[in-house]
């Protein structure tokens, strides 16, 4: 009992946990842009209100320094004294003060005194009068909001409120909108994180499937498509579309190993048996002879097949190097049609043959001799005595068509998308000689001038194949 030893082989990888990094990145981001997008927003609505408050504050003001300084020029401090008594409204400080800013008279909008030194800074502080509004701090009553005027003798007034107001609402506004920030934003960072999570699941499902295919090995796994749309749809599609073609293509080769393997067997059994035949008779140089003899057919047989299978190949990879000149495929059909003449004579067959004029195309001539050869041969072989082949070449606008027609055994309809296999062979050609390789060649050399070949048969009543090739 023999035994081989075992073969090295790469350990299967296990899977490994597909990462979500780019979910938590990209929920990060989203969460980062969508916080900045509400500061600014809320940053924005602060700004106008603060600055639309301020200008009605300034507005207010300079109209009430207006109009108690109108009272001045024409009345005198007696007259603002009075009015300010009057009118006394708890919003606003009403001050006059002399050139050194010496507190000439001073109103002041609450009961609750601010404090000993609440007009202090009033008085330590010269104001020149301006435009713009300037802001005191008056004891406890807080910041007050100034406007002032200069009056003829050279003294100042100056009328001042509160800005408290617009703080504490400015402050409510700071609130609210925290209140509302904060659940927005977790309601955000959900989310985005769900978003994230289902936008990157075909993702996940892939690389799955991937490290799944590498850790077992089988090619038959897919990634469902549901759910998923656009870009990554198409991906997902795109993906299984090539599994299933290198899964096919998989067993495909699969297939061809098998049977080149069956098939180089025969013959070199038969070649192995031969030899020994040839050795068991040293003596007998006849018997050497024909062991010979027997010897270089198989090996011949054995050459033809993988040099077909290679040549197969070739235009499989897009490597076969076609020699393109121009050939008369009328007269590549008449020769052909000749040679043949003389095995369907021996067969009992008829053979014709009808050509158009001008049938002259670019094509590697001994490739599309090749092809139609095997197409004739088939003819021949698969049609029995008292038979027809036709062989007619055509051209179209576009085409140079020749159609090899016989009335032979025909092939079975479940036979007809297999016969352009690599290694198949019906059950009714056994009988005849060879590969199985025939019109794999004959597909390959059409494809490869860009052409195709077709067939339409009935069993039992003939075959007709078509080989097309760009005019
Ligand atoms: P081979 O002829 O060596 O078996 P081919 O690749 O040329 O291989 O053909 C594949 C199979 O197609 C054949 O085994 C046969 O069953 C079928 N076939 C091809 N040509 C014909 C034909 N003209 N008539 C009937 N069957 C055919």
């Amino acid at each position: 009992m023999s035994s081989s030893p075992p073969m090295d082989r790469p350990a299967p990888s296990r899977p490994t946990r597909p990462s979500r990094l780019v979910s938590v990145r990209l929920t990060a981001w989203y969460f980062g842009l969508f916080s900045l997008s509400l500061i600014v927003l809320f940053g924005f609505v602060y700004w106008s209100v603060d600055t639309q408050s301020r200008k009605d504050n300034a507005e207010l003001l300079h109209s009430k320094v207006k109009e108690f300084a109108d009272t001045y020029k024409d009345q005198g401090i007696v007259e603002i004294r009075r009015d300010a008594s009057q009118k006394r409204s708890d919003e606003f400080l009403i001050r006059v003060a002399d050139a050194q800013n010496h507190t000439l008279f001073v109103s002041l909008p609450y009961a609750d005194p601010a404090g000993p030194d609440a007009l202090h800074a009033l008085e330590t502080r010269l104001i020149l009068p301006s435009e713009k509004l300037f802001s005191v701090n008056i004891g406890k009553w807080g910041a007050f909001e100034f406007a002032n005027t200069r009056l003829k003798n050279g003294s100042q007034l100056q009328i001042g409120r509160s800005a408290q107001k617009r703080r504490v609402m400015l402050q409510r506004f700071v609130e609210s909108c925290a209140a509302v920030a904060i659940p927005v934003l977790l309601i955000a960072l959900a989310g985005g994180a769900i978003m994230a999570d289902r936008a990157l699941r075909p993702l996940r499902n892939l690389t799955a499937t991937v490290q799944n295919i590498v850790a077992t090995g089988k090619l038959d796994a897919r990634i469902s498509p549901d759910n998923t749309a656009g870009e990554l749809r198409d991906l997902v599609v795109s993906f299984d579309r090539m599994l299933e073609k290198i899964d096919s293509l998989v067993i495909g080769m699969r297939g061809v190993l098998d049977n080149v393997a069956h098939d180089l067997r025969t013959p070199i059994t038969r070649l192995r048996g031969v030899a020994e035949l040839a050795l068991r008779n040293p003596a007998d140089p006849c018997v050497a002879r024909e062991a010979l003899a027997d010897c270089v057919e198989e090996s011949e047989r054995v050459i033809t097949m993988l040099n077909t299978l290679m040549d197969i190949s070739e235009v499989e990879t897009g490597a076969m190097k076609l020699n393109l000149r121009r050939v008369d495929v009328s007269e590549l059909a008449r020769q052909l049609t000749d040679f043949y003449a003389e095995v369907a004579d021996d067969r009992g067959l008829k053979i014709s043959l009808t050509t158009d004029k001008n049938c002259d195309t670019i094509a590697d001539g001994n490739r599309l001799r090749q092809a139609v050869a095997n197409l004739l041969d088939n003819a021949v072989k698969y049609t029995p005595e008292g038979g027809n082949v036709d062989v007619a070449v055509k051209r179209n606008a576009s085409q140079i068509l020749v159609t090899v027609r016989d009335t032979g055994i025909g092939i079975p309809a479940d036979d007809l998308p297999r016969i352009w296999e690599r290694l198949f062979r019906g059950d009714k050609s056994r009988s005849q000689r060879g590969l199985g390789l025939g019109l794999s060649l004959v597909q390959a050399i059409a494809q490869a001038h860009k052409g195709e070949c077709r067939v339409q048969s009935t069993p039992a009543h003939g075959s007709e194949f078509t080989l097309r090739i760009p005019a």
